[in-house]
């Protein structure tokens, strides 16, 4: 028995938010229920932070950041860092179930939502340690003779961290730990859906490494009024963000006063173009799988598989075929790899946009309702709609369950167009017997990111980020780490 079988079961994560190194409650004692979406039943509460704490919070950062030398002892950085990635380890069986609590989901594949965040600290913490802060950028002609330019990369300054529900320790994780490496002090505003990968998080912090009084803030709240103080205050320099297009704009333009640098991973609509010489039974399975297995719920999935008309019913076959075999239940059982969508509220909304793709005109090929073995918990029936015009609602809307709609193409040139018709731009599939072809394809699609034969784009070591309204600047990468960095040219004798 591995030890995630033998650790099983709802656990509540620490009701307390970190603010200027102390774990605390907001003043009034407020807090909101966390609901376990499996079971529909609260599992436990979260501190129900304002506005104010928000203030307290930023503060602190500001403080932190003007006042200490946290920004310029790269040596005692890289201690707590590697403090924070041994006290994770430690704590990993216990955030697992926290995550699992809060988010539904399945047991078997939290290793991308657990193990693979904890890895990614040590990346990030090496990355920061070999970086090079200053760079000689060579002797130049000016009018007044010539000058040596140095580059200085520096920390940005006070870095708010605002994350989503989807997987949110993970993106806890990728949104702060690089721009703490780089010198830069955090508040971090989760989810309200997913509080206590945060507060789980700020309680490490405090309790099992040094990072100092201020550095290091999160705050937790069920009112979207405390992201947006956030976000709109001065005294931060940098807002990093993952969540939909909507708030995206929102947290674009309340930066815009104080000019605020913006990091933004946004929604997506992503097309997986089937070429007709593709192997259908290696890439269509895969692609029924990435739909159901976090219940739909990520950006970068290709929910919108454009096949060539020439191949269409078989291809439609063996979608529903893996679609209607898929296992979708509890998510504490091991196999289980597809379990509830987070919310009522989010069922509902992937219920009533497959009912207006099929109002729309699009053909029910399997799935579109509740599992009828599964009434308790948000779960959502695997649903493939074929015949989708891709310029419905359901073509042109982020769904985030598991369904996938199915268009028609006629040529490549066609496939390319359809796979553009979006206002987004994060990622993209294709799938062929010919890579030079499929390479050929990838480069015409609009998107930040392309996955050629199921071999991933997304990895720690490759920078990712969305064009069009999916998003500004990246993470990942050389290129994501860069993002939390400013660069002071300094002109000087040779
Ligand atoms: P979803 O629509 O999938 O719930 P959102 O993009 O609304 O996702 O939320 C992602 C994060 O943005 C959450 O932490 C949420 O609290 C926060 N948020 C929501 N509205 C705002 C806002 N106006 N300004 C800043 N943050 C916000």
């Amino acid at each position: 028995m591995t030890a995630v079988q033998a650790e099983q079961g709802v656990l509540a994560g620490d009701p307390r938010m970190l603010i200027d190194g102390e774990l605390v409650q907001t003043a009034g004692g407020a807090t909101f229920d966390v609901v376990h979406p499996a079971s529909e039943q609260v599992a436990g509460q979260a501190a129900d932070g304002t506005v104010d704490d928000m203030g307290r919070a930023v503060a602190a950062a500001r403080r932190a950041f003007d006042e200490t030398d946290w920004s310029r002892d790269l040596d005692f950085r890289v201690h707590c860092l590697t403090q924070l990635h041994e006290a994770l380890e430690r704590n990993k069986e216990h955030l697992r179930r926290v995550l699992i609590t809060e988010v539904g989901c399945p047991v078997s594949v939290t290793g991308s939502q657990i193990e693979s965040p904890i890895e990614e600290v040590k990346h990030w913490t090496e990355h920061g340690r070999k970086f090079e802060y200053l760079v000689d950028n060579g002797v130049h002609d000016t009018p007044l003779g010539p000058a040596r330019r140095k580059l200085h990369y520096e920390a940005v300054g006070v870095v708010g961290a605002i994350t989503p529900w989807n997987v949110p320790f993970y993106l806890n994780i990728a949104e702060t730990v690089p721009a703490l490496i780089a010198g830069n002090t955090v508040v971090l505003k989760p989810a309200q859906l997913t509080p206590w990968s945060g507060s789980e998080y700020g309680r490490i912090v405090a309790e099992e490494t040094d990072i100092p009084a201020g550095v290091f803030n999160v705050v937790t709240s069920n009112a979207n009024e405390v992201g947006a103080a956030l976000s709109a205050d001065p005294r931060v320099d940098m807002i990093t963000f993952t969540g939909s297009t909507a708030t995206g704009r929102a947290i674009l333009a309340a930066g815009a006063s104080t000019v605020k640098k913006t990091l933004l991973e946004l929604g997506g609509k992503s097309a997986h173009i089937v070429l007709d010489d593709a192997d259908f039974s290696a890439s269509l399975p895969l692609a029924a799988m990435m739909a159901c297995v976090m219940s739909g719920q990520s950006c970068i999935l290709p929910s919108r598989i454009l096949l060539p008309r020439s191949r269409y019913e078989e291809g439609l076959a063996i979608l529903k075929a893996s679609m209607e075999n898929f296992p979708v239940g509890d998510p504490w059982t091991p196999g289980v790899m597809q379990g509830p969508q987070i919310s009522e509220t989010q069922r509902q909304k992937v219920l009533g946009l497959i009912q207006s793709g099929i109002d729309s005109g699009a053909r029910l090929i399997t799935g579109g309702g509740v599992p009828e073995n599964l009434p308790v918990g948000y779960f959502t029936q695997p649903t493939l709609l074929a015949d989708v015009d891709p310029d419905s609602q359901i073509a042109q809307e982020e769904i985030f369950g598991p369904v996938l709609t199915v268009t028609p193409y006629d040529d490549d040139d066609h496939a390319v167009a359809i796979a553009n018709n979006s206002i987004y731009g994060l990622s993209g599939e294709v799938s062929s017997a010919d890579v030079d072809r499929a390479f050929a394809v990838a480069t015409r699609m609009r998107t930040g990111n392309v996955t050629i034969n199921a071999k991933s784009h997304f990895g720690i070591d490759s920078p990712f980020g969305g064009t069009k309204q999916s998003g500004l600047g990246y993470r990942n990468g050389a290129e994501g780490f860069k993002e939390y960095l400013a660069i002071k040219t300094i002109g000087m004798p040779e």
